[in-house]
C-alpha cells in the first residue's frame, strides 16, 4: 500500500508537469498536482470534468460522479465478508477510499480499476518494455471492467511495442498479492 495514497504505490506516484497543470482543478491552488481524470461535483453543486488535483483536495476527499455503469460493474465483484456486511456497503466504502487517490492509470476507453478481495488494487506503474510486460502478466489477471481472458490482451513480443507503454497499467492486491493489469488504447 502506498504511504501517500493507499491505492498508488509510492514509486509509481507521478506529479503532473507544472507547465501543463499549474493548479488544482478543484480548489484552484497553484502547486503540485496529480492526474485525476474524473467528473466531480463541486461545492456549488455543479459537475465539472477535471484532469488534475492537489494532495490536499485528495486528502479531504472529492465528490466523484462515476461513469454510468461503473458502480454496477464493480458491485458484482464485492462479496459478503466475515463481518456479514452487505456487498453494496462494502463497495461504497471502497469507492470512498478510492476518491482519496489520484488516477495515474491511463483509461482512454473509460475509467477502470481492478478489484480483488473486496477492495481496489494498488497501482504499480507501467512496463518499460515487452519483456517486463511478459514477466508481469505471466501470473497476472487481465482486467476489463472485470476479469477477462488473457488472450484478449496484447502480446507485444509478437505485435511490437504499443504507442505508449503507459497504455498498460499494473496493479497488485494489497490483501492476497494477486497481480492484475489493464490495457487501454485508442
Ligand atoms: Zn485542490
Ligand atoms: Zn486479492
Amino acid at each position: 500500500m502506498g504511504t501517500r495514497f493507499r491505492y498508488v504505490a509510492d514509486d509509481a506516484l507521478r506529479a503532473e508537469n507544472p507547465d501543463w497543470y499549474p493548479e488544482c482543478h478543484v480548489c484552484d491552488a497553484v502547486g503540485t498536482v496529480y492526474p485525476m481524470r474524473a467528473t466531480v461535483r463541486l461545492g456549488d453543486g455543479q459537475t465539472e470534468d477535471i484532469s488534475a488535483v492537489c494532495e490536499s483536495c485528495l486528502n479531504t476527499g472529492i465528490n466523484i460522479e462515476y461513469e454510468f455503469n461503473f458502480k454496477e460493474n464493480v458491485l458484482k465483484y464485492f462479496k459478503r465478508d466475515s463481518s456479514n456486511e452487505d456487498p453494496k456497503t462494502l463497495m461504497l466504502q471502497a469507492l470512498e477510499r478510492l476518491a482519496h487517490n489520484p488516477r495515474p492509470a491511463k483509461c482512454v476507453q473509460g475509467f477502470d480499476w481492478p478489484l480483488c478481495c473486496n477492495d481496489f488494487c494498488e497501482f504499480l506503474g507501467s512496463p518499460a518494455n515487452a519483456e517486463a510486460y511478459e514477466a508481469f502478466r505471466i501470473d497476472a489477471r487481465f482486467w476489463v471492467g472485470g476479469p477477462a481472458g488473457k488472450h484478449l490482451s496484447r502480446n507485444f513480443l509478437v505485435e511490437g511495442p504499443p504507442e505508449l507503454w503507459t497504455e498498460v497499467s499494473f496493479f497488485r492486491c494489497s490483501h492476497c498479492g494477486k497481480k492484475h493489469y489493464i490495457d487501454q488504447y485508442t
